[in-house]
């Protein structure tokens, strides 16, 4: 759908520079998405791996976010490849819904109660980033706060339509639950895409 230059504004890699592939075609329908014209992947042009590894290569960014969009609806293994031979890392942004393809440094599965992650997915997440639309979603965020690795950070996010509403409740749940940090999307206070 898209790829740029620009800051990681969410989760354990926030503030760093990084380049963005966003891949079109989702079928989780979150109500707030903030990009629903990814949703339909054949309203997007097709582009070659070797067109995006040349973007890779042309990059200062020293890692490549592969985001959606659903990502991992699509076969990444190639594109994993062609991130490697240009010595970026890997990174992943999944809902956690589809099996993961490729070979990822750094995987970061946001659960949607639209369409339920796969245990599979959540064990290898360095991340588990939870997005709170509203109070009732803390209390299903926790049902994932055991369901990454001994590694694996958790994070809760607000959505960003509601961020005054809900900062309150998230910070409170924090103070209950300190296993949890609070991600923003920093790229947004900014005016980055
Ligand atoms: S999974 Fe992501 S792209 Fe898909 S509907 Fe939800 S927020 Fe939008």
């Amino acid at each position: 759908m898209e790829s740029f230059l620009s800051i990681q504004g969410e989760g354990g890699h926030q503030g760093k520079t990084a380049h963005f592939i966003r891949l079109a075609g989702c079928d989780v329908g979150c109500p707030w998405c903030d990009v629903p014209e990814s949703w339909e992947a054949a309203d997007h042009e097709s582009r070659t791996i070797l067109d995006l590894s040349k973007e890779v290569q042309e990059s200062p960014a020293p890692f490549v976010v592969v985001t959606g969009g659903e990502p991992a609806m699509h076969n990444l293994t190639y594109l994993t490849e062609a991130i490697h031979e240009h010595k970026r890392k890997s990174h992943i942004e999944t809902s956690g819904a589809y099996p993961l393809s490729g070979r990822w440094d750094w995987i970061c599965v946001s659960p949607k109660r639209f369409k339920k992650p796969l245990d599979s997915v959540l064990v290898k997440a360095h991340e588990i980033k939870v997005v709170i639309a509203h109070r009732n979603d803390l209390r299903w965020a926790q049902k994932f706060a055991e369901a990454g690795n001994e590694t694996t950070r958790y994070f809760l996010q607000p959505e960003w339509s509601v961020v005054d509403e809900v900062m309150p409740q998230i910070l409170s749940f924090m103070n209950e639950h300190p296993k949890w940090e609070l991600s923003l999307q920093i790229h947004k206070y900014i005016g980055l895409p």
